[in-house]
């Protein structure tokens, strides 16, 4: 339909398909939904305004969306076992910007982790509503190679930090952090320093969903997450929380403090991609994601590369590529790994002395393999091709150029087994 209608846009979008089906799409916050999940987002339900909550919108017609929206936030509330979910969130940041509307006043301070040091840009970047609106103050994580917790959440300086500022909202969750966040832990600091507590569960959603991954609650006040992550939903955001208080605000804040309509569409797929969680399958597969990093891992630290932290517990890891050579650069890899159909991103390593937009790191991700059907034997077969790109690349342009073809055509081989379907 779409091809005879435009197509200019149809073109782009099968070759988009194409380069997904035929490349290793290791970046750890993508995945590949079903194809239910996109039936219900490339639907009729786009066409309709519906301000407001359920029995109680701004516009007339919303029957049926009242009932979708309820079946999204009852199959929300079963799978994270929470009272109350927000499921209008047109992504995580939204999520995010709702939640500090609900629970801040501007001016006022949370603590958050470093942001460069895996943090989230809604966490109190400068120049984003976080930093601009509020005073964000951070914890670090340990930077001591002789230390057992090297490259793990300092709690004790959390602590301090904490103490010292009295924020009103304490933030956990991260982009890159590879390790399990201790929930329980930082609730005993906010509770000390008299701070709420707020869980970003964004990458883990999946992993907390089904257990993989312990729960933010009871120990989070509020709970926020995307749900095209590990979730492997439609684009969007979440917020959930036990408390009715805390529900009320959240839900004003959001609505009409942030949004306007809700996606309709989005939120129907939401309610299909929690209902694909709830299923024992769904478990399955979070488990696969992370034996599949694990042994991601381990693959590549037989190759000599170093893994910050020295390992991972969830989906996704950090490589200190400095440990493969000094000159190895997060941008050089990406941009060589991308030509060989690997697709990955750089990402700064914790107290990493290069740049954002160059970095020592990679940080690679297996939600999306895992999808497509990869286990621990392809895992190994991925780290080999990551490295004949690298090593050639560390040597010179002739070597480099050569890899690049022969790791393209294996790539190529390797996804023809693991059809996207
Ligand atoms: C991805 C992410 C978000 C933001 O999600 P968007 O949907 O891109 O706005 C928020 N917090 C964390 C920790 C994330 O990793």
């Amino acid at each position: 339909m779409l091809n005879r209608h435009d197509p200019e846009v149809a073109d782009l979008m099968s070759r988009e398909r194409d380069r997904q089906e035929t490349t290793l799409e290791l970046i750890a916050s993508e995945n590949h939904v079903s194809p239910a999940v996109m039936h219900a987002m490339g639907s009729w339900l786009t066409n309709k305004y519906a301000e407001g909550y359920p029995g109680a919108r701004y516009y007339g017609g919303c029957e049926f969306h009242d009932r979708i929206e309820d079946v999204a936030r009852d199959r929300a509330k079963k799978l994270f076992g929470a009272r109350f979910a927000n499921v209008q969130p047109h992504s995580g940041a939204q999520a995010n910007t709702a939640a500090c509307m609900a629970l801040l006043q501007p001016g006022d301070t949370f603590c958050s982790l470093v942001l460069k040091d895996g943090g989230h840009l809604s966490h109190g970047m400068k120049i984003n509503f976080s930093g601009t609106f509020y005073k964000p103050v951070h914890y670090p994580l340990h930077y001591d190679a002789s230390h057992p917790e090297h490259e793990r959440i300092d709690y004790d300086a959390a602590r301090r930090v904490c103490l010292e500022h009295k924020p009103k909202l304490l933030m956990c969750g991260y982009s890159a952090y590879p390790r399990v966040i201790d929930f329980a832990r930082f609730r005993a600091i906010a509770d000390e320093c008299g701070a709420l507590l707020m869980a970003d569960i964004a990458h883990i959603a999946g992993l907390v969903a089904t257990g993989v991954h312990p729960s933010p609650f009871p120990h989070a006040h509020v709970v926020t997450t995307t749900t095209h992550k590990t979730l492997r939903g439609p684009r969007g955001g979440l917020i959930l929380t036990n408390d009715e208080e805390l529900a009320k605000k959240i839900d004003k804040a959001l609505f009409p403090g942030v949004q306007g309509g809700p996606l309709m569409h989005i939120i129907a797929a939401k309610a299909v991609a929690f209902g694909e969680a709830l299923r024992p399958d769904f478990k399955a597969y979070c488990e696969q994601v992370v034996r599949n990093a694990k042994v991601l891992a381990v693959s590549l630290v037989e190759k000599r590369y170093r893994i910050t932290s020295g390992g991972t517990d969830n989906h996704l890891m950090l490589v200190d590529l400095r440990g493969k050579s000094d000159a190895l650069t997060g941008a050089d890899a990406e941009k060589w790994l991308e030509a060989a159909g690997i697709i990955t991103n750089k990402n700064g390593i914790p107290d990493d002395p290069r740049p954002p937009r160059v970095t020592s790191g990679l940080r690679l991700g297996t939600p999306a393999l895992t999808t497509r059907g990869f286990k621990e034997a392809e895992m190994k077969e991925v780290a080999n091709l990551i490295d004949r790109v690298l090593s050639a690349g560390v040597q010179d342009e002739a070597a480099l150029a050569s890899a690049t073809t022969a790791v393209r055509a294996d790539v190529r081989a390797l996804c023809k087994r693991f059809p996207l379907g």
